[in-house]
């Protein structure tokens, strides 16, 4: 650790913990990704299965799990969808659909239904990308979280405090030229950045939205999943990760959109992303759709 970087860590310690007599353990009531993570204390600095990881096909167990199973991700939405900032992130709560069913995921390594709880974004800023995985050595400009509780837990809190609580999908988008593919579900919720650039500024999406449309045309055949954590405070070991090797385009000046944006204390919201994690042993497993020839078996 250089000694500049020491310095500042010392003096954001004071600021970034409160502890109260009746909690046995340090919370992290205040943070912000200045040091990408490296000073939020608590599960984040103690956990032994935290995210992000560095994610290589070479040091992957390849095995035939089964695909991701997307369900009501094409049903529209039902309103009003709501992108708020909250300091962190972009982030919108997942409403029912209009069916009045939840969208949900189950397959990989899932046991049962995950339901779609809401969407957030990290990303970089103009000199640097903003992904929280890497894949094979390579970080990407923006990753797209989608996060999911067990339905056998009655919200995302709950379902926090338990192993098999939680299932977060991620998507990775790199800047392209001209993307030649648009994505009407993932423009409409861009085009609301530039009114949600204060803290807590709220918007609401226009026109409708299903959870699928903000994939794109994203295979979903080719996955890694591991064992890990939220990237966030308090950074609870109770994740089952799915991140998308497909990496699907995006353009520059909808990457800029989020550059603009300001925390709660009003500093730019750039680079939020946590730095990768030991893996400490962890198993990462790779499902791929393709033979040893790279033609796709259609599974
Ligand atoms: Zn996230």
């Amino acid at each position: 650790m250089q000694s500049s970087v020491f310095h500042k860590l010392l003096l954001l310690l004071p600021l970034a913990y409160q502890h109260t007599s009746n909690d046995a353990e340090t919370k992290v009531t205040h943070w912000n990704y200045e040091l990408h993570g490296e000073n939020w204390g608590g599960t984040c600095a103690s956990g032994v299965r935290q995210s992000p990881l560095q994610l290589a096909v070479q040091k992957s167990l390849i095995v035939p799990l089964p695909r991701i199973f997307f369900g009501n991700y094409d049903v529209k939405l039902r309103g009003p969808l709501t992108l708020e900032n909250n300091g962190h992130s972009a982030h919108m709560d997942i409403p029912a659909t209009t069916n009045g069913k939840r969208p949900y995921i189950t397959g990989g390594l899932l046991k049962g239904r995950y339901v779609a709880d809401g969407f957030h974004f990290h990303w970089g800023s103009p000199n640097q990308r903003g992904s929280e995985h890497s894949i094979n050595k390579q970080r990407f400009d923006v990753e797209l979280h989608i996060v999911h509780r067990n339905a056998r837990y009655s919200d995302v809190n709950e379902a926090a405090k338990h192993k098999d609580g939680l299932a977060v999908i991620g998507v990775m988008f790199k800047i392209v030229k001209n993307p030649n593919r648009l994505f009407p579900g993932l423009n409409k919720v861009l085009a609301e950045l530039p009114k949600i650039i204060n803290y807590k500024d709220k918007s609401e999406i226009s026109g409708s939205l299903s959870l699928g449309q903000m994939l794109g045309n994203l295979n979903p055949r080719d996955f890694f999943t591991y064992r890990g954590s939220l990237t966030t405070p308090e950074c609870q070991e109770a994740v089952t990760w799915t991140v998308f090797s497909h990496i699907l385009p995006i353009s520059y000046s909808s990457v800029s959109r989020f550059w603009r944006l300001r925390d709660s204390e009003g500093h730019r919201l750039i680079n939020n992303y946590r730095f990768t994690q030991p893996r400490n042993g962890r198993p990462v497993f790779y499902r791929t759709g393709k033979d040893l020839s790279g033609a796709y078996l259609g599974k």
